[in-house]
């Protein structure tokens, strides 16, 4: 997209606004989807929590995309973007017994993470087929609240409880036509993933009627401009031929599934937000912008770096500020950034603003979440409206103490 184009969009739909480039996110899909061409059977499972807009799920859907989901809302979401309800995977961590077989009733493909939970619903329903989440003990990913894979991590069935799930298994009688594994995010040493594969591909061997093999997601994606990334062609390469081998081996032709969420939307999206004041204190030059970390939490909740632009002055000299949000705690976005100089009323860019970004927004501070777009064929679709003041008052339930006989 154009920062002219971003810029007539802040206009037209107001600030603070979301935008997503859906060319960005379709040509995403397919670098993957070509990366990984020569496997017989792949299935790309889009992770609704990155962002969840029903207009989003239903582009991927365009595209041959299934999903993945971690809530029985996310299901629904699923359903009502019109996916069929055998193309969503279902992998919650620590939810209730009652919503796993609310989503299987649904048809969901499910997948366990834990034995009592799997030794529970195998006793119930030994015919329904169940995916097994393992955690494969790697440490990977960007810091570690985003690394699932590592030994205290809530996440997966441990690798050491072999025998255990098995006899599970034997037990109940149940069907297991999937196994999975999702180490975290930001991987970048592609040997360390391969190496999460191996015992993902050990631990398949146990089990006789699989369908898919899932490696769920971790794929990096860049910042800033010559960051680094994963390597997806370099792993399309590697874990295909290994893939390909494991088949023959195992002896029968197993979908490969991946599950990225931050890969395929997080770099189609920016963040518009005006500037409402400049503060110039001893020490710094706050922007201080029309939103805060209700709106983009990231860069408070786990230090991530999105990029900024001054978008109405795109040739001004730069200068260094410190942009912050209106909340009323500490709101920084970022500190000492060169920027170009900012007047106030300017309209300032986020980059990689797809992922966890408006699917973490929320009403703290009483304020309304933004309005989303999608960039599609040239021109903005507003595919969320802004919220409104009722937005926030509509599920109260307001007391009116006067009318309350007091007991005397
Ligand atoms: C969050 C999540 C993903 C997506 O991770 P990204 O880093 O956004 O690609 C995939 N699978 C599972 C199980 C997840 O919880």
């Amino acid at each position: 997209m154009e920062t002219n184009q971003l810029l007539e969009l802040s206009e037209q739909f107001e600030s603070p606004l979301y935008v997503y480039d859906a060319e960005k996110i379709q040509s995403q899909y397919h670098r993957l989807e070509k990366a990984f061409s020569k496997v017989n059977s792949l299935r790309i499972n889009y992770a609704v929590k990155a962002l969840s807009n029903i207009s989003i799920l239903k582009l991927l859907k365009q595209l041959g995309s299934g999903l993945d989901t971690v809530s029985i809302q996310e299901v629904q979401l699923g359903l009502m973007a019109d996916y069929p309800p055998e193309k969503i995977i279902y992998t919650p961590n620590g939810v209730s017994m009652e919503e796993i077989e609310e989503v299987a009733a649904l048809g969901v493909q499910i997948n366990i993470d834990n034995l009592s939970i799997l030794e529970q619903f195998g006793a119930k329903h030994p015919t329904t087929p169940v995916c097994i989440r393992i955690n494969p003990h790697v440490m990977a990913g960007g810091n570690s609240n985003i690394s699932v894979g590592h030994i205290d991590s809530k996440f997966g069935i441990s690798i050491h409880q072999m025998p255990h799930l098995l006899r599970i298994v034997e037990n109940t009688g149940m069907h297991i036509n999937g196994i999975h594994m999702h180490t975290g995010s930001d991987i970048l040493d592609i040997e360390v993933f391969l190496y999460a594969a191996e015992i993902l591909f050990d631990t398949a061997m146990h089990f006789k009627e699989l369908e898919f093999l899932d490696f769920g997601s971790g794929f990096k994606v860049p910042y800033k401009k010559d960051d680094i990334e994963t390597d997806v062609e370099e792993l399309g390469k590697k874990l295909t031929k290994r893939f390909t081998k494991f088949c023959s081996e195992y002896g029968s032709e197993l979908t490969l599934c991946f599950e990225p969420g931050k890969f395929l939307v997080s770099q189609s999206g920016y963040f518009l937000s005006k500037v409402n004041v400049v503060k110039q204190t001893t020490s710094t030059v706050f922007a201080g912008i029309d939103s805060g970390f209700n709106h983009l939490i990231r860069p408070m909740l786990y230090g991530s770096y999105h990029h900024i632009e001054n978008i109405s002055n795109q040739k001004g000299k730069e200068r260094f500020y410190s942009v912050v949000g209106y909340i009323c705690e500490t709101d920084t976005f970022a500190g000492n950034r060169r920027i170009a100089e900012i007047t106030e009323g300017d309209i300032l860019c986020f980059r990689n603003a797809g992922a966890y970004c408006f699917s973490m927004a929320s009403n703290y501070n009483s304020r309304t979440r933004p309005a989303e777009v999608l960039w599609y064929e040239g021109k903005g679709h507003l595919i969320r409206e802004r919220e409104t003041f009722d937005d926030i008052i509509r599920k109260q339930v307001i007391m009116d103490f006067n009318s309350t006989p007091v007991a005397v």
